[in-house]
């Protein structure tokens, strides 16, 4: 089997996604390019400078999804961004709610593929699980995306427009009160409406506190998309959620992690699942690739790592696979060796139909967490959350693909039938 690198051709990369009706989506869009975009359709350099600040504020940190809503604008000046811009959202095909109050969706691209995004919300914090790709390339065996082929990249847009949509749903956009209404006409002055409000709007008390980029796909096999889109949720002028709420999850992609530090800067969560070569070479497949000791060595170098920003090490717990004690002490013995600020995720495996795997018995995994803790490093058992709606860990693959797969399932029979 070919294993992709980051130099690897990944279909269809791109930055904003066609619309039928010619008019841009801003959604996605940095301060810059929506300045450029103004001028192209015709204010003056000046004018686009000061609307795009405007705009960008409207779009990214109020969550206005109208041009009318763009009280500072002025009016006459609205109908004429409405004709050549949208400000859209991801389309919702479906929402569900568990019964532990985990909620899941269920997205569609402007071009028709589905991919989906779970909030998950806890007594101290509230997590979107947020998805980079539709489909993934890397087949890690226990992951059920794994098993969709990679239909595209998500844009920029789609990536933000996530987390836009979770703010919608949680009604969490600061102050929608209307800001002063100023009749300016096309090119004046922006006023300076709520630059303070800017700097203080932080996540606290809110619903949606934290973003990991653990959804659907291989963040870094998607690095600009993602990077841009996470510029736009840290900036304190955009949804100014902080990085140090940010997490983003690789499966090892160990020439991108550098970049991942120096230009996104946020949290760093590593699925390493295996100690050994031969155990992650089978259920990692990347490893073959780039291997424990490169993938340990890119965390010991991951910039801004440190005892309070510590890396998080994913482990998927498979019975009789990964999960003795000897791996237990191999982990805590790799960890020291490379030195590295570290705690450990222990994520009891999620079965789905067709699945090669088991879980490991709750001893087992208890056995597991209290070596490493015994190790001095932390390393929790996480609760599988929202089950039920299948939203838990590597359950996320959408839909219509199900419905293609339970589609060849019946054919496979038939054909069974058929020779039997
Ligand atoms: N591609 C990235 C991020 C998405 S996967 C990565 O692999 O890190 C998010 C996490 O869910 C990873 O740690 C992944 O290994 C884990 N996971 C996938 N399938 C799972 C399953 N069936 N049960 C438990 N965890 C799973
Ligand atoms: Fe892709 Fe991550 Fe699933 Fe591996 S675990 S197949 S990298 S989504």
């Amino acid at each position: 089997m070919a294993i992709p690198g980051h130099i690897d051709p990944v279909p269809v990369p791109r930055e904003v996604t066609a619309r039928s009706d010619g008019r841009v989506d801003l959604i996605g869009l940095p301060r810059a390019r929506i300045a450029s975009l103004l001028a192209e359709a015709g204010l003056d350099a000046k004018a686009a400078k000061l609307r795009s600040r405007q705009v960008y504020h409207w779009l990214y940190h109020r969550g206005v999804t109208d041009f009318e809503a763009m009280t500072d604008i002025a009016k006459a000046m609205r109908p004429w961004l409405a004709e050549r811009f949208v400000i859209g959202r991801p389309e919702i095909i479906e929402a569900q709610v568990s019964t532990d109050g985990t909620r899941k969706w269920l997205l569609r691209t402007s071009d028709a593929h589905d991919y989906e995004m779970v909030f998950i919300p806890d007594e101290t914090r509230g997590t979107l699980c947020v998805s980079s790709q539709v489909g993934c390339t890397l087949n890690c065996r226990f992951c059920h995306t794994g098993t969709m082929r990679l239909v595209r990249n998500l844009t920029p847009g789609e990536i933000v427009g996530q987390v836009m949509l979770a703010r919608d749903a949680l009604g969490e956009w600061p102050g929608s009160a209307p800001l002063l209404d100023a009749p300016a006409a096309i090119g004046e002055p922006a006023l300076d409406d709520d630059d303070e409000e800017a700097s203080e709007y932080t996540a606290d008390g809110r619903l949606l506190t934290n973003i990991v980029m653990m959804g659907m796909g291989e963040p870094l096999y998607n690095f600009e998309h993602v990077r841009d889109a996470l510029q736009l949720v840290m900036d304190g002028e955009g949804l100014a959620l902080s990085k140090r709420r940010i997490t983003l999850s690789t499966s090892g992609v160990v020439p991108m992690m550098a970049r991942a530090g120096a230009e996104i800067g946020v949290n760093l969560a590593v699925s390493l699942h295996s100690v050994t070569k031969e155990v992650r070479d089978e259920i990692v497949p990347l490893n073959r690739k780039y291997g424990i000791e490169e993938l340990l060595q890119a965390c010991a170098d991951y910039p801004g790592a440190s005892n309070a920003r510590r890396i998080t090490f994913e482990y998927v717990m498979l019975k009789d696979k990964n999960d003795s004690d000897e791996d237990a002490r191999e982990l805590v013995r790799l960890i020291k060796h490379y030195k590295l600020p570290a705690k450990v995720n222990l994520i009891p495996f999620n079965p789905w139909p067709g699945a090669q795997y088991e879980c490991s018995t709750p001893d087992r995994i208890k056995r597991f967490s209290q070596i490493v803790f015994g190790g001095g490093i932390s390393a929790p058992v996480r609760t599988p959350r929202g089950r039920d709606i299948d939203a838990a860990c590597g359950q996320l693959k959408t839909a219509s693909e199900r419905k293609s797969r339970a589609e060849l399932d019946r054919l496979a029979e038939e054909k069974q039938a058929a020779l039997g």
